[in-house]
């Protein structure tokens, strides 16, 4: 070993002893007669210390020659420190250099490598490893380190073998496009990179394999947005024998395990909320219920046969809107008209798209005072406000037009009121699940039924005759595990009868025979004695950037992709040269 020590390591207890240490150079601060250089590596910082009339004249010399992030190797004896820095646990301690050598000289890094970089997201990402050396970052990925570790052993005490599936496969649709690769050997004919294991990992339940997982790379050529990654893990799960019942107790106990060994939190049982109340009280199937503000309805869609506090008294924009529906704010009331124009603005902004804000005021001497007082008179705003359970102080927002817009522009304006109000404190984790997803959801766009979840999942039993008559209002049993609005898990029981999983091909609109061509492997296996199995799948990305407090993943990955989906720092994707793309069978541009 080239050192004795690493950089986090000595306390008062070395005092005395001499030691090596080995990393880069953080800070040098030379007064002259005092020198001392802040030593780094993946465990600390530790100080080192030279005076100037005690020290050999090459060590002098060759501690002014130091740059920022030059590699040097540094013994000496450990001293107590006149002024301690209770920031760092080696504070208390400092090295008096005896012997100091330069391992690698360093240019000038493009950024400073301290917690708070002066470095811009471009830069840092094209000189990624750089920016790994930065004690934020790099703790990041201990965190996701610590999180396999934990996983591993919580599946292994529930007996789930962990078996790697190819990468070099083909199609499995989940929804996006696939990543493909051209295979040489087979001209004409390409790999797809797995958007899941999701089909191996049921034939390795028809294999017997009874519980499998894996911490696996998937890929999705997906179209830009904030925060995706176009290679990305996924702590992939699957089991026999079993009901949902069994999944949901099985991996609850995975993430409360997680939230205990890695977190020491203690999580309460999940609740469990059905996809219709998600989208009838939050809007969205991925609520965050850190706080309540549930959606209540002044007037709900014709075919619900709900309450109607609006219409016929004038006002069209709600006579004519399928729904009105709202939020109450608690204690906003004394917003002022700045500040709602401000909201209102912010609602009308293309990413939302709301035409309007109508709003309440519940004043704290009791009146009720509206944007809409030339239709609504005292006596009906308050019938609004009885049923808002609004109390005085508080501010009603409301919002109208099409039900399912309606409701999703309102779930964006929920999230920001909480927000706003400090609701939504990162240290305050509040999972649980949504359970009956409809099996399918109809595509306006291409006209036919799509899978909502992925074609091998199981409708209700009790649902399965609704698939002759009414195809939108068969449920799956299908769930998903949110915490604190973010979908961090999502699977299903799974069709395993050959004619079961025919007829789902059938009504998603493959042919006979384009079914059998992509899946016939599948319904074959089906053939040879399939047990009844389910799954999940969890974003191992997202999970680790939740127990981390930070809203992106980026910095729970390695070696990121950007935004546009290329990784700057490799410079990827990128041309091939011609003879690669001759030997791949890919057509040759005329020089
Ligand atoms: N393969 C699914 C997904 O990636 C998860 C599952 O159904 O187990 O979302």
């Amino acid at each position: 070993m080239l050192r004795t020590h690493t950089a986090g390591e000595l306390r008062t207890t070395h005092i005395g002893q001499t030691v090596t240490l080995c990393g880069w150079v953080q800070t040098i601060r030379d007064k002259g007669a005092l020198l001392w250089i802040d030593l780094r590596d993946r465990y600390g910082v530790t100080q080192l210390f030279i005076e100037e009339s005690k020290t050999d004249k090459n060590i002098l010399d060759t501690a002014r020659s130091l740059g920022r992030e030059f590699v040097i190797s540094a013994t000496g004896v450990v001293h107590e420190r006149q002024s301690k820095n209770d920031k760092i646990p080696t504070g208390e301690i400092e090295i008096y250099i005896s012997k100091l050598e330069i391992l690698n000289a360093a240019k000038l890094p493009p950024f400073t490598i301290e917690d708070n970089t002066d470095g811009g997201e471009d830069i840092r990402m094209k000189y990624r490893y750089l920016d790994l050396r930065r004690a934020p970052v790099r703790k990041s990925l201990e965190l996701r380190h610590k999180m396999a570790q934990e996983v591993r052993k919580y599946m292994d005490t529930q007996g789930f073998l962990e078996v790697e599936t190819p990468v070099l496969i083909k199609s499995t649709p989940e929804g996006a496009r696939d990543f493909v690769v051209p295979s040489r050997m087979n001209p004409g004919e390409f790999y797809a990179l797995p958007q899941s294991p999701q089909t191996f990992k049921q034939l390795l339940m028809v294999s017997g394999f009874d519980r499998y997982f894996q911490i696996v790379k998937c890929f999705r050529d997906e179209d830009l947005r904030a925060d995706r990654q176009p290679e990305f893990t996924q702590i992939d799960c699957e089991m026999s024998f079993i009901t949902q019942e069994d999944i949901l107790q099985t991996f609850e106990g995975l993430v409360k395990y997680l939230f205990k060994n890695v977190k020491g939190l203690d999580i309460a049982t999940l609740p469990r909320m059905m996809y219709a109340d998600a989208m009838k009280y939050y809007g969205c199937d991925k609520p965050d219920i850190r706080f309540e503000m549930k959606f209540v309805e002044l007037k709900a869609p014709a075919q619900d046969q709900g309450i109607d506090l609006v219409s016929g008294k004038g006002f069209s924009v709600f006579d004519n809107a399928e729904t009105v529906v709202g939020i109450s704010a608690k204690g906003c009331a004394g917003y002022t008209r700045k500040q709602i124009d401000e909201l209102t603005e912010w609602m009308k902004r293309p990413q939302i798209g709301a035409k309007g804000l109508i709003y309440v005021r519940c004043e704290e001497d009791g009146s009720l005072k509206s944007s809409v007082d030339k239709f609504y008179d005292a006596e009906h705003l308050k019938l609004w406000a009885q049923l808002f359970k609004a109390e005085k102080g508080d501010l009603l927002l409301i919002l109208s037009g099409d039900d399912m817009k309606a409701r999703k522009q309102l779930s964006e304006l929920r999230l920001e009121m909480g927000t706003r109000l400090g609701l939504r404190d990162k240290d305050n984790y509040a999972c649980l699940w949504v359970l009956d997803f409809p099996l399918l959801e109809f595509g306006e766009e291409e006209s036919r039924w799509f899978a909502m979840h992925h074609p091998f999942t199981s409708p209700k039993p009790e649902d399965i005759a609704l698939l002759e008559t009414d195809l939108g209002a068969v449920r799956a049993n299908a769930y998903d595990m949110v915490i604190n609005g973010v979908e961090v898990g999502g699977g299903s029981i799974r069709i395993f009868q050959r004619e079961l999983q025919a007829k789902m091909f059938g009504i998603l609109g493959f042919s006979d025979q384009e079914a059998k061509k992509q899946f016939g492997f599948l319904m074959d296996a089906f053939e040879y004695g399939a047990p009844p199995h389910g799954g999940i799948a969890f974003g191992f990305d997202r999970l680790c950037s939740l127990f981390g407090g930070v809203d992106s993943i980026r910095d729970f990955i390695a070696f990121p992709k950007n935004n546009a989906g290329r990784d700057v720092m490799i410079d990827s994707p990128a041309s091939i040269d011609q003879k690669q793309l001759k030997e791949l069978h890919i057509a040759v541009k005329a020089d």
